[in-house]
């Protein structure tokens, strides 16, 4: 707001936003991002600077050490699974530590996570239908999970979910989607469009890891049917069939 003084010297006022350049944070603090698409990059500053990821709001890292003020930015050091990487405060928020502490997915989810990431027969996309950018790539959250993290999900809305839409944060791909995946590789060459990235439905179980999208072609018929020899419901959506599992539960057919 514009505040006037009786000396007709106006004054500024800018509301600061919730980031946390005004924030005192120690090494191991939780911070997490707020925003689509964020940057992380190799060191601070964005000139001669590499990007080394991009996130979404709900991903949470744990602050390893440093702040640095470059090219207009404050820049705050974390740690993303033993690699450190630099985000503007900008689009960090302080988190809770419970939101740090979130387990990890099973070594059995990674091996099978890595299998696929590094298999010719799998080709994960590297975009999302809606053309929106961010870091929950299919391709993405198979190296996510490979390296010992947990794959991202977006955060925007779509005609499916208007409110609040897709939630952002991570999320373990479960090993029933992963074995059904890895059984299809091994029969042939399968095209994954979308796993718990993009905005689908509000209660879509992409969220929760526990759907897969998958291009529609020739080996169609068999997708579905092993869809369900695996537990899952399978779904065509025209240009794509999805597979939904359901972590113990029963489906309603
Ligand atoms: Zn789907």
């Amino acid at each position: 707001m514009l505040v006037c003084m009786l000396t007709a010297v106006c004054l500024l006022l800018t509301t600061v936003r919730a980031n946390l350049s005004g924030t005192t944070v120690h090494s191991g603090d939780c911070v997490c991002v707020s925003g689509t698409g964020v940057r992380a990059r190799d060191r601070a500053g964005l000139h001669g600077t590499s990007v080394v990821g991009t996130y979404n709001t709900g991903t949470c890292f744990k602050i390893y050490g440093g702040i640095l003020t470059t090219d207009g930015f404050k820049w705050y050091e974390v740690s993303n699974g033993g690699n450190r990487m630099w985000i503007a405060g900008n689009f960090l928020t302080k988190g809770t530590s419970s939101q740090c502490a979130a387990g990890s997915c099973s070594a059995e989810q990674k091996r099978l996570a890595c299998e696929l990431a590094g298999s010719a027969n799998v080709q994960a996309a590297h975009v999302h239908p809606s053309g929106v950018h961010d870091g929950a790539y299919a391709n993405n959250n198979l190296h996510d999970m490979c390296n010992g993290l947990k794959a991202q999900r977006s955060h925007y809305t779509c005609a499916e979910c208007r409110s609040p839409g897709a939630p952002g944060g991570t999320t373990c791909l479960s090993l029933n989607l992963l074995k059904f995946l890895q059984d299809l590789k091994n029969h042939g060459r399968v095209i994954i469009n979308e796993l718990s990235g993009a905005c689908h439905g509000c209660s879509s179980r992409h969220y929760s890891g526990l759907a897969v999208d998958l291009h529609n072609d020739a080996r169609s018929s068999e997708y579905m049917t092993k869809c369900k020899t695996h537990g899952g419901l399978p779904l065509d959506e025209g240009n794509h069939i999805h597979c939904q599992f359901y972590d113990g539960a029963h489906p309603n057919w």
